[in-house]
């Protein structure tokens, strides 16, 4: 399984389309989840993650994460891989989650990388490192940035094994997520899209589902439970 934005849109945060019509529909996500923006202007960047993260800490799981939840244990073997970074998987029941972009509830040091916590006497005002006292970041993945090693890995290994390879709610447009269900393919993968829209992975795909995940997969948990 492959997550992306949708199947939490019904949960309220917002995809990356619908963030450009709300409070930051100035920006492009694409402006703002970057280093190089970071760099220029880290308190800019601060505000919108403080806003997203407000947004993820109000948000329950909905019956879509739930439904993949409950078909984990069902399935001889599941691997879930998720773009998102709201955590709403593992707080739905999910275990074992590969978090491709990263969780945007931790921070981690811009310069030595790892997760660490906040000194609690910030002089900027901005979250800076325990360790280092150097800027804390968000702890995702930004656009120009690999996919940690493990994740990377791990999922590509999933995508060439599996039988059957369920895209949820992605655009397919963001590589090397996107990628994951073209590889499965090559190795003989059937694949299923669940989206209300159709995208780039449609004319690739056995089967789409064209629905909102919190309907659909509540269905498809009961078909495989027949
Ligand atoms: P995207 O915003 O580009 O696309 C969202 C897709 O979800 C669209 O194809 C849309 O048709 C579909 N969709 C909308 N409502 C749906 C529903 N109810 N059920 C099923 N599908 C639905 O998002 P993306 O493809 O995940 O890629 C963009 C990047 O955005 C990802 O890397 C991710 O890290 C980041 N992002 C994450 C979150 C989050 O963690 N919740 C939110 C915004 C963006």
């Amino acid at each position: 399984m492959l997550t992306g934005a949708g199947i939490s849109a019904e949960s309220g945060v917002p995809t990356f389309r619908d963030a450009q019509t709300g409070l930051w529909a100035r920006y492009r996500p694409e402006d703002l989840a970057t280093p190089e923006a970071f760099a220029a202007d880290p308190r800019r960047i601060w505000e919108w993650y403080q806003w997203r993260r407000e947004l993820v800490h109000e948000a329950q799981p909905n019956a879509g994460h739930r439904a993949l939840a409950e078909l984990q244990p069902l399935l001889p073997q599941f691997t879930l891989v998720t773009q998102n970074v709201d955590g709403l998987h593992q707080r739905a029941g999910s275990i074992d989650v590969i978090e491709y972009h990263g969780n945007i509830l931790r921070d981690r040091c811009s310069v030595e990388g790892i997760v660490a916590g906040r000194s609690p006497l910030s002089v900027t005002g901005l979250p800076e490192c325990v360790r280092c006292g150097e800027l804390l970041r968000p702890d995702v993945v930004w656009f120009g940035e690999p996919i940690p090693p493990h994740a990377l890995h791990q999922a590509a290994q999933a995508a060439a094994d599996c039988d059957v390879f369920l895209s949820i709610g992605t655009a397919s447009l963001v590589y090397p997520a996107a990628g994951l269900a073209e590889h499965a393919r090559r190795s003989g993968a059937r694949i299923i899209e669940l989206n209300p829209q159709p995208t780039p992975l449609s004319a690739l795909a056995d089967i789409t589902l064209r629905g909102q995940a919190g309907d659909l997969l509540p269905r498809l948990l009961q078909a495989v439970r027949r």
